[in-house]
């Protein structure tokens, strides 16, 4: 029998402009983990009438989803003139402070690979899903916005979109702004613009992350997918479901920290997971 730790706990309190903002904090929780049934790219019969019965779906999505589409995960993005940084010293306040060129530059060259994908076969596989269930709810750790592309309705985005744009110091929304100076400023307070994305060390949409809580609570099942399940509190809503005895779902080629949690760990690319199991779920046979 292996135990771990759950670490999730919203502390709430009153945040700018009296509204109410959610700081991930430490409780230790016991959960107790050891029905590991399968770790495979078989997708099984009994996996199949699972998810065909679950009338409320929760899936969790990570930039590992994303990696067919051609945007690199967060471990991958260091690539070519960025190889030098590492991105928890570019996705902070104080990188900002220190350096605003450098991470606006940072944040334009990753809008335009966003701007240039389109959603790949496991982004339409969930966005097919949703219209086949009542009750889905899709939260996603990525800014990248291909799950709405892909026709998803029910999109919670935990850490912000990397196409929206706002100024540093009061949050004001940038609908266009000038490439003249690095960063831009904003038109109402003369203050940089930033990317309208969840930095370390913020913390996340209260209403987002309240709405994410509640359908894991709930929920009949919940996927995990493409998620290297290192970033918290995202990284706690698994361990939250199976401590209800939600059954729970991995979906990653690689092991996790989290991945002997699992009740079913599919091995394999989203791309292709995903498309075989909306497809099975979907024709009404058990094969
Ligand atoms: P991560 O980079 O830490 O981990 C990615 C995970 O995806 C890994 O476990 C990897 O094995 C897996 N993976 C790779 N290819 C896959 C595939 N084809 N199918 C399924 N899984 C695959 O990403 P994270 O856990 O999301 O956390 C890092 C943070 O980075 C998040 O906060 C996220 O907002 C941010 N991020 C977002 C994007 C995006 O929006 N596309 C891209 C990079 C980073």
């Amino acid at each position: 029998m292996l135990l771990l730790l759950l670490n999730l706990y919203l502390a709430n309190e009153p945040g700018r402009n009296g509204s109410q903002v959610y700081y991930p904090t430490i409780l230790w929780r016991f959960v107790q983990v050891d029905t590991l049934f399968e770790t495979t790219m078989h997708i099984s019969d009994e996996l199949i009438q699972l998810l065909r019965q679950a009338r409320r779906v929760v899936v969790l999505t990570g930039a590992g989803i994303s990696a067919e589409s051609g945007i690199p995960t967060f471990r991958q993005a260091q690539t070519g003139l960025w190889a030098q940084y590492d991105p928890e010293e570019l996705a902070t306040r104080a990188a900002f402070r220190r350096n605003p060129r450098l991470v606006w530059e940072w944040y334009a060259w990753r809008r335009q690979l966003v701007q240039q994908a389109a959603p790949n076969p496991g982004h339409l596989a969930l966005a097919q899903w949703e219209r086949l269930v009542p009750g889905f709810t899709l939260i996603t750790q990525n800014v990248d916005g291909l799950h709405r592309q892909a026709g998803s309705q029910r999109v919670i985005e935990l850490h912000g979109n990397i196409r929206r744009v706002k100024c540093f110091d009061h949050d004001h929304p940038a609908e266009s702004w000038s490439e003249a100076e690095t960063p831009p400023r904003c038109v109402q307070c003369g203050s940089f613009l930033r990317p309208d994305v969840v930095w370390f060390g913020e913390s996340l949409p209260a209403v987002g992350l309240h709405q994410a809580v509640t359908a894991v609570r709930n929920a009949d099942v919940l996927l995990s997918i493409g998620t290297s399940a290192l970033v918290q509190p995202a990284a706690s809503l698994p361990l939250e479901a199976k401590s209800r005895r939600v059954p729970i779902v991995e979906i990653n080629p690689q092991p996790t920290p989290l991945t002997s949690a699992f009740n079913f760990v599919l091995a394999g690319p989203a791309g292709e997971v995903l498309p075989a199991i909306v497809q099975r779920i979907h024709l009404n046979t058990v094969s």
